[in-house]
């Protein structure tokens, strides 16, 4: 019998903790919640849950202090689940070593699928920690050989150049999670490079020319405005795919 995945829901207000819980419980998941900082602290240390799902606006703390905290000892996957929208926050989320950003009020399916995502990505450690990575990636009719470095879109070559492949690798490494601006600049560039998103955004046009049948409406490469781009995921359901078109 598989072991269930603990989830750690930390919110104070007890409606949306338990809509959480109640949708988790119902896919297999156990849960946990605690309703303010001190819950949450004592309850990572002694329950050390798979996954939390945290809450930044909290009656004692701020949410941020929490992930920091966490992230300063712990690589436990933690998607922040917040009413704030402003992208600044969101970056600050992401770089301070968040997994994912969920916005409230969120669908339940774009919920467990996030919660999959981060999971997965905890448990398949990726060698040489770059961009190297074994074997293939694939969602719909893209394929990413990290062997043979190059994209196949429907079965043909994409013909990406050498830095295409790189931030192309990078984001399918990571699917199905928002990578900022400035993580793929420092990765694709290296970390002294100048936090200059147009050479990114260059990359990413030219990138779309040549993957995404309509460039306009991607399938593959998502753009979270002011934050950074996200690569579909292999389970992705088709309603996160129109929710970024919007
Ligand atoms: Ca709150």
């Amino acid at each position: 019998m598989k072991l269930k995945d603990k989830v750690l829901i930390i919110e104070d207000e007890q409606s949306i903790s338990h809509f959480i819980s109640t949708i988790l419980s119902a896919n297999n998941y156990d849960t946990l919640i605690a309703e303010d900082g001190a819950e949450a602290r004592s309850m990572i240390s002694s329950h050390c849950p798979d996954l939390i799902l945290l809450d930044l606006g909290l009656p004692d703390m701020d949410g941020m202090d929490i992930l920091r905290e966490v992230r300063a000892w712990s690589n436990m996957p933690i998607i922040v689940v917040s009413a704030r929208t402003h992208e600044r926050d969101k970056v600050e989320a992401l770089d301070a070593g968040a997994d994912d950003y969920i916005e409230k009020p969120f669908g339940t399916s774009e919920l467990l699928a996030r919660i999959r995502a981060a999971i997965r990505h905890t448990r398949t450690p990726l060698k040489n920690g770059g961009i190297a990575q074994d074997g293939q990636f694939s969602v719909g009719g893209l394929t990413i050989d990290y062997d043979k470095h190059h994209v196949l879109i429907d079965g043909r070559d994409a013909h990406l150049t050498l830095n295409e492949f790189k931030i192309v690798a990078l984001l399918g490494k990571y699917a199905g999670k928002v990578l900022t601006y400035d993580s793929i600049i420092r990765e694709i560039w290296g970390p002294k490079a100048k936090a200059d998103n147009q050479l990114l955004r260059v990359n990413m046009a030219n990138i779309r020319r040549k993957l995404e049948k309509n460039p306009a409406a991607p399938e593959y490469i998502f753009t979270e405005i002011g934050v950074g781009y996200r690569m579909r995921d292999e389970d992705e359901a088709d309603d996160a795919k129109r929710a970024d078109e919007d």
